[in-house]
């Protein structure tokens, strides 16, 4: 399955950090890439800089968002507290062979709801989008501990108490 991701909303002067959570979040949890509805060129430096620097070919991206969901071949899954809870969707979101996934910033205008295929909950509490996402990426990919970026210079190896790094040019 592929996974991609649509953030809508970002507010330069206030999202930067969570915005570019919310794209590293999606990059080490599986996802392919991640589209954004404005370009914001501090958020997209520092997450390719992570890329060159931790591996793999995850893209960040600027789009028109409503002619992304209306062009994008595959299921268009809204996180929202509002939705289905996601157990009752996941069986249906996993038989899709190209998914993407929409997480707003601010209030989504309300074409979002209409345009997604789903409208689906990580719970019906307000949270957070890069916990929303990470909870359905784990739930949907399930590969958060397996993931390798194999091309990275920088690799940790998993310690009990040291940090360990290793690097290669
Ligand atoms: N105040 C905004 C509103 O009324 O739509 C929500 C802001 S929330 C901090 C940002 C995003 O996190 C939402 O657009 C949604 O994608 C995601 N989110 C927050 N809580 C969620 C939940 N319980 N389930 C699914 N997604 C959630």
């Amino acid at each position: 399955m592929e996974v991609y991701v649509l953030r809508l909303g970002h507010r330069p002067e206030r999202d930067r950090r969570i915005s570019t959570h919310v794209a590293l979040t999606a990059r080490a949890l599986g996802a392919k890439g991640i589209y954004f509805d404005r370009e914001d060129s501090s958020v997209f430096e520092s997450v390719r800089d992570v890329v060159e620097r931790w591996g793999g070919d995850f893209f960040i991206e600027a789009v028109s968002w409503k002619k992304l969901l209306r062009e994008f071949d595959g299921l268009k899954v809204h996180l929202t507290m509002y939705g289905r809870p996601l157990p009752e969707k996941i069986e249906d979101i996993k038989r899709a062979r190209r998914v993407l996934i929409v997480v707003g910033a601010e209030k989504v205008p309300p074409e979002v709801y209409e345009m997604c295929d789903m409208n689906v909950s990580i719970g019906t509490q307000p949270h957070s989008e890069v916990a929303a996402l990470a909870v359905f990426l784990d739930r949907v990919i399930g590969k958060t501990f397996e993931i390798e970026f194999p091309d990275g210079k920088i690799r940790v190896i998993p310690s009990e108490r040291e940090k360990i790094v290793e690097t290669r040019d």
